[in-house]
Formats: C-alpha cells, structure tokens, sequence
C-alpha cells in the first residue's frame, strides 16, 4: 500500500540530516530514508576536525549519529531503506523505497551524495582509514611533514596535490597516461610546485605497510617492453580519480550535468521540478565538504517549507 508524506528526504549525510532538523522544526513531518549507507561518506572517515562547533574534533560517525539525534529530537522519521526507483512525473511524486513500498511526497528533497571512485585494489579497503582516503581537504592535515601519493590527472587532483603540499613534505602524484588532463592553469600550479613530483604512465600495483601505508608498488608504461616496476615511500595514498553522483535513479525527470550532478538554479537548492530540491554532493561537483551539504540542506528544508505553503499542501 502506498503511504503519503509531505516532506520525503532521501540520503542520510549532513545535506540530509539537516534538511530534517529544519523540516522537523517547520512542522513538514519529513520522512527521512537512510540509504545504503547510513551516514553517508563522513562514516568512512576518522577524525573530522573542519565542521564548526568542535574545537577538539570529532570522528565521522559520531558527528552523523548527533545530526541524526537532533532530527530526531523534533520529530523527525528515520528509517532504514534505499530509494529504488522514482516516478516524477506528476504531483504526488512518486518514490519506490527497496523495490517494494511506494512513498507518495508533496516535495522531496534528494540528499543521496557522491560516492568516490576507487581503483578497486584489494589494498584500498584493507588501509581504508589508515593511510587511504579520498579527500585532502578532510585527511591531509593528518600527513604534515609526510610523505603523500594522490592519484589522477584531472583538475581534482592537481588542486588536492598542491592543497597536500602545503602540509607535506613531498607529494608524488601518479598519472596513469603521459598527459594530463586538468586544465591549463591547474596543470602549472601542480607541476611548478618544487614539492611535486609527477609519475606519468604509472599505475599502482599495490600499498605495502604494517597495519598503515608505508609505501607503494607502481609499475611505468604496463605492458610495453620497457615497463618498468617502482616502489615509494609513502605515508598516504589519496584517491583523486573522481566522483560518481548518486542520482541515476532521478535522471529520467531531474536535469543533470553530463557527469550526473544535479543541477540547480545558481545559489538555491532548486531543480528543474517544482517541490524538489537537491542538496549536499549530489549537487555540488565543487566543494564536497560537510559543513556546504548541511548549508544546502538547510536551504532545500526552507525552500520546502515555503513550497508547501505556497501552494497550499
Ligand atoms: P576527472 O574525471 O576530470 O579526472 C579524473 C582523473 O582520474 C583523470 O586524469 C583520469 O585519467 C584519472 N583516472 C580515472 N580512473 C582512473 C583509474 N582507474 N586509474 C588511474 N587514473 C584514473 O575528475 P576530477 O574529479 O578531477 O574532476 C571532475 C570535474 O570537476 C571536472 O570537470 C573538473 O574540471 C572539475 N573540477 C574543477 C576544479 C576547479 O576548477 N578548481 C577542481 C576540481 C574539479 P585519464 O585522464 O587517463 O582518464
């Protein structure tokens, strides 16, 4: 049987549970749905110590389970399950939760984030939180004076090699192709930095180290006759090969750039559908950070709020 709700927010990171500490305040009722990953990104990390309001720091998971708490704390519900499919064409919205109940909403609010791209080596999970991450801006103050490998050529990570070399003391940046492909001016910024060096046609075989990354096994141009194998030292292997926005099930109703990131009316969580607003990551290819999705969290929960009663819901 379906259920009918005012307020539908899917995705539980920061843009989520903001949007219902705001929506629970304003009386919308909002129905939170968690998702796969309950949480979000920031439950993959440690120590998180750039979101406002905590001077010593505070660990990922422990700053979800407070947003969450303080949903919670006005009403909010929150519920275990994924959004598996949608139905956007007509007001009630019309949202499939784990391919078996139908959530009929008056406006949504889509927070289900980005999830960063791996190269899928069995090593990246196994140092996952102890010398792997991806995202400089979160960890690289964690490695200063330390030696880092960020992986990529595109804008990302020449902008996350030259963030890491001002914490770092060396920071190696492995290219899997002879070119990059980060614009013009980033390109120079990395490659005139003296702490840079760049690794072009290598790729990484393996992360060595006892319980934390010591070190990586790369191999030059694999599979040609001068391939050649390396190993670094290394205190930090950063991913920087992109992000995948979590939106397909969307993107037959909701406009999307052509790498899948919701797009909205410039400085407002606004979609190209009335009553639905994106916030958070799923949205935002540019900064990605907690505190920027719990912004726009705030700003999809208001606008909701000043939809429903505008058109009299
Ligand atoms: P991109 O898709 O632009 O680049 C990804 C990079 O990772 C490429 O160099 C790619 O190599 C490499 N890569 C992908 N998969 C692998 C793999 N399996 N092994 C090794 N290398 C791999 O992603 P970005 O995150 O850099 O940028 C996303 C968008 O955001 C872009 O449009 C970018 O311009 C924008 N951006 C802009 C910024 C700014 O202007 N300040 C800052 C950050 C991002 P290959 O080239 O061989 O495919």
């Amino acid at each position: 049987m379906n259920e009918k709700v005012r307020c539908l927010i899917i995705g539980s990171g920061p843009a989520g549970y903001t949007a219902a500490i705001y929506a629970s305040r304003a009386n919308l009722s909002p129905v939170l749905y968690e998702g796969m990953e309950p949480g979000g990104q920031l439950t993959t990390t440690t120590e998180v110590e750039n979101f406002p309001g905590y001077p010593t720091g505070i660990t990922g998971p422990e700053l979800m389970e407070d947003l969450r708490k303080q949903a919670e704390r006005f009403g909010a519900d929150i519920r275990f399950g994924a959004a598996t499919s949608t139905d956007l064409s007509s007001i009630p919205y019309k949202v499939v939760i784990d391919g078996e109940k139908t959530i009929e909403a008056d406006t949504i609010i889509i927070s289900t984030g980005a999830t960063a791209k791996y190269l899928g080596l069995a090593d990246e999970k196994k140092y996952a939180g102890s010398g792997v991450s991806a995202c400089a801006t979160c960890d690289g103050f964690f490695y200063r004076k330390k030696v880092v490998a960020v992986v990529g050529g595109g804008d990302t990570a020449c902008e996350e090699a030259v963030y890491l070399a001002n914490l770092a003391s060396k920071v190696f940046v492995i290219v899997r192709k002879k070119k990059l492909r980060a614009s013009k001016i980033m390109q120079e910024r990395m490659l005139t930095n003296p702490k840079i060096d760049v690794l072009f046609e290598h790729e990484t075989l393996g992360l060595t180290g006892d319980g934390v990354v010591q070190g990586a096994d790369l191999i030059k141009r694999k599979g040609q006759e001068d391939e050649q194998k390396i190993h670094i030292d290394i205190d930090g292997f950063f991913l920087a090969i992109g992000h995948k926005p979590n939106s397909d099930i969307f993107k037959p109703w909701i406009d999307t750039d052509e790498v899948g990131y919701i797009k909205t009316i410039p400085g407002t969580p606004r979609t190209n559908l009335k009553g639905i607003f994106a916030a958070g990551d799923v949205a935002d290819p540019h900064y990605r950070q907690a505190i920027t999705a719990a912004g726009t969290g705030c700003q999809a929960a208001i606008e909701a709020e000043r939809y429903l009663s505008e058109n009299n819901f």
